[in-house]
């Protein structure tokens, strides 16, 4: 019986994705992103164990709130896809219940692609964060170097899968004129792009670096206001 490492569960979700959403955050990311506010979901086998009938009775209960508002269930982490036969099945199990899916995720490349395409094929939609603007940017926000997001976008492109894409801003660090442009290029690569929003940074989550004793780059950088990301928005529309 498959089983998933879960963070946590949000009901009443109505950020990530359409309508009124469960979000399901789970546990471990490769990743270490620096303005990541969720650091408690970065290692791998912590969390809560679910199966997929239990995932899906929790699921199920919003079903009528789902249809009312045409929301449905994101999952989220952590890194989704990284439980990819997990995701899978539940992914299956949500479409044979009518139930609208989303995909929340950083765009990493499985070694096995057969199984990342099957999870793009079951999404009815990917909330893609795209982590910085080039190759260098997303090295530097990310602390990973392998660059997958041209290949992730190839394989949204082949399902012609709904896109929303974000991007988090950071005022004096991925806010330069450039950053517009590439940005926009990677916008443009992307065939069913529905919606792209910029996020203002934030020091919600900085308090979690202390608890977790790890160490925080952007202590000193001040939080983008809501008006800054709608110009750099203006900008890139
Ligand atoms: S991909 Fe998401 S969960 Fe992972 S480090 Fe980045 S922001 Fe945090």
């Amino acid at each position: 019986m498959k089983k998933a490492n879960i963070h946590s569960i949000e009901t009443s979700g109505f950020f990530d994705g359409p309508g009124i959403r469960t979000v399901i955050f789970f546990q471990g990311c490769p990743l270490r992103c620096i303005y990541c506010h969720n650091p408690d979901t970065w290692e791998f086998g912590k969390g809560e164990e679910y199966t997929v009938s239990q995932l899906m009775e929790k699921i199920l209960k919003y079903k009528n709130y789902y249809k009312a508002s045409g929301g449905g269930v994101t999952f989220s982490g952590g890194e989704p896809i990284m439980q990819g036969d997990f995701l899978i099945e539940i992914l299956q199990k949500c479409k044979e219940e009518g139930i609208n899916t989303a995909v929340d995720t950083s765009g990493i490349l499985l070694s096995n692609t057969e199984k990342l395409e099957k999870i793009i094929e079951l999404s009815d939609q990917i909330i893609l964060d795209i982590k910085g603007s080039d190759r260098e940017n997303y090295r530097k926000t990310t602390g990973r170097e392998r660059y997958d997001l041209p290949e992730f976008i190839r394989i949204l492109n082949k399902y012609n899968k709904k896109v929303w894409a974000r991007y988090v801003l950071i005022s004096g660090l991925n806010d330069q004129l450039d950053d517009i442009e590439k940005i926009k290029n990677i916008l443009l690569s992307i065939d069913n792009l529905v919606k792209f929003e910029v996020l203002p940074f934030h020091q919600m989550g900085s308090y979690k670096y202390k608890e977790l004793g790890l160490g925080y780059q952007l202590e000193d950088y001040p939080e983008t206001t809501s008006q800054a990301a709608k110009e750099f928005q203006n900008l890139i529309n």
